[in-house]
């Protein structure tokens, strides 16, 4: 008999998280650590500490659910930061350049630069890199006297940039800030 696969996503799940499953109505919880009511087949993440999707068979009927929605459980809040589309100065494939913003406020710029064949090579022994992924992100914030950022206003501006550019991981994402004219480094997301 071929298993069933359905999609349950999270954000739409009320209460603790807590759904039944979509074709025997087994409660699954996954709080249930045990997994008494289900078994993990797959675990997606977009980092290493965040969640990105999960898949679970249902131990009664042996359905695979593919679990989605985790951002909406994740501790930190997105803080409404947006990433826009690229700029029109940007080089599809090479660098790309966006406005990064909170509320239609404008908090700075991010350059993305994706792995060319000899970046590809470069990294090799490091790590496994594919051409045209993202592997470097800088981010410029503007007028930072006025907002004078700390540790926790950064860390959701690299956390929004690392999950618009998939592959990127905290060592690749730099942050400057402009300050009166002028430009000085903060460090790697990897610090903050
Ligand atoms: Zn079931």
């Amino acid at each position: 008999m071929r298993k069933k696969s359905f999609a349950i996503d999270l954000t739409k799940v009320k209460g603790e998280g807590e759904f039944q499953c979509p074709s025997c109505d087994n409660l699954i919880s996954p709080d249930d650590d045990s997994e008494e009511t289900y078994k993990i087949i797959e675990t997606v993440m977009v980092d290493e500490d965040t969640l990105e999707r999960m898949v679970i068979q249902c131990r009664t009927c042996k359905s695979i659910i593919n679990l989605e929605g985790f951002d909406a459980f994740s501790e930190e809040d997105d803080m409404n930061i947006e990433v826009s589309e690229a700029l029109p100065e940007s080089k599809v494939g090479y660098r790309t350049l966006h406005t990064i913003s909170q509320e239609d406020r404008t908090l700075g710029q991010v350059a993305v630069e994706y792995a060319q064949k000899e970046d590809v090579k470069a990294f090799k022994r490091l790590r496994k890199l594919r051409k045209g992924e993202p592997f470097k992100a800088t981010i410029t914030l503007l007028n930072a006297e006025e907002a004078s950022f700390k540790s926790e206003d950064l860390q959701p501006i690299a956390k929004a940039v690392k999950k618009r550019f998939k592959g990127l991981i905290n060592q690749d994402i730099f942050l400057i800030e402009e300050k009166g004219g002028r430009k000085n480094v903060i460090g790697k997301a990897s610090d903050l």
